[in-house]
């Protein structure tokens, strides 16, 4: 994968405690797209579906989730790669898109002939999930069982922006405007607990299965009264004592606010939009986030309703971005990427020259 062209080092020892791992797919001027990798366990979630070939089989088989932001053919054209392969080899991946999804979805499906399919020995079903602007979803399963025939499910409203929670991260999603509605998306990590070691060996106890126990409960929001068996080792032999876990987490664990992450592709600069990215992504730890064209090519970038670097600077300073990251750059900047990013930068620490009016 690419290495992202960051204007401000984000790899502090904080992030790198973190859940998940975000990088982009491709470099500034490929196709956009955000792999968000588990770091304990074979896990991704993916954000936009364009040129995914640089992502080897492997790391494909490790998508649960993927969140399509729009389907412009660089936004949606890996949609036949990742089915090519996973098919016949993973169990099920869930699709999340904007109005129409669907559908889009069903008429790629039906674009080939699948008369062998519903034998493979490894079904494979495809769970699509579609927001409407006003909340609601639909949704349908395509599976190879039945040659990727339309099921549809019961439909389903978001509560707030939720589009997708477990018990340690949730994913949110807004609609920002590209002349078309388009998802804007939060990852968020819920909550991080780290063992405070000095404390646990000043108390005798050593690590165990307790440890795990303890901290799933206080990540799972469990009631202060849950008991847990604390199980311990020294050299008069083994101990074993219950304690409650509203004790227990004062004693031994730190609880650190999660890592936040913005991923803001294919928009306009307007008031709305930036106020809805503000309601979205407010102080978010990094946020990767468009930036098509240079300033003095601003006119062109509002006919194409995309950022200039500069206004995707000011978003991020808007927001309150704690560092960012450009990406989907157009490819007429192909030898001038320090330009865009220097653009950024300036714009987002607040040093730019540049005394251009605020969004429409
Ligand atoms: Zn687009
Ligand atoms: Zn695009």
């Amino acid at each position: 994968m690419a290495v992202s062209p960051g204007v401000c080092p984000h790899r502090t020892n904080r992030f790198m405690r973190s859940l998940f791992e975000p990088r982009l797919v491709n470099d500034a001027f490929g196709d956009p797209g955000l792999y968000v990798d588990f770091r304990d366990e074979r896990r991704a979630l993916l954000f936009d579906l364009g040129d995914i070939t640089v992502l080897p089989p492997r790391r494909l088989m490790r998508l649960s989730h993927v969140f399509v932001s729009h389907t412009h053919m660089d936004h949606f054209c890996g949609f036949d790669h990742l089915l090519r392969v996973v098919l016949g080899r993973k169990a099920g991946v869930v699709l999340f898109g904007g109005p129409d999804f669907v559908a889009q979805v069903e008429h790629k499906l039906r674009a080939y002939t699948w008369n062998v399919v519903h034998r493979y020995e490894v079904e494979l079903v495809i769970d699509v999930r579609e927001i409407g602007v006003d909340g609601r979803g639909q949704r349908a399963r395509f599976s190879s069982r039945t040659r990727f025939g339309r099921e549809s499910c019961a439909p389903f409203e978001l509560l707030d922006d939720v589009l997708h929670e477990e018990t340690t991260f949730r994913v949110r999603g807004r609609f920002v405007d590209h002349d078309i509605p388009c998802l804007a998306y939060a990852i968020e990590e819920k909550a991080h607990v780290k063992v405070g070691k000095d404390r646990l060996a000043a108390l005798g106890l050593s690590t165990g299965s307790w440890l795990r126990e303890l901290k799933q409960a206080v990540l799972t929001g469990a009631p202060g009264e849950t008991p847990i068996q604390v199980q311990w080792r020294d050299r008069h032999g083994e101990h074993a004592v219950t304690r409650p876990v509203g004790e227990l987490r004062h004693l031994v664990l730190d609880v650190v606010p999660g890592r936040r992450i913005g991923y803001v592709t294919d928009l306009r600069y307007t008031e709305p939009n930036v106020r809805t990215l503000s309601q979205l992504l407010a102080d978010v730890d990094l946020l990767f986030i468009e930036s098509v064209f240079l300033d003095e090519d601003g006119e062109h970038g509002a006919r194409k309703n995309h950022l200039t670097a500069h206004q995707a600077g000011q978003i991020a300073r808007r927001v309150g971005a704690k560092a960012v990251v450009p990406f989907h750059f157009s490819p007429r900047y192909e030898e001038r990427s320090a330009a865009l990013i220097a653009e950024v930068q300036a714009a987002w620490s607040g040093t730019s020259a540049l005394l251009r009016g605020g969004p429409e």
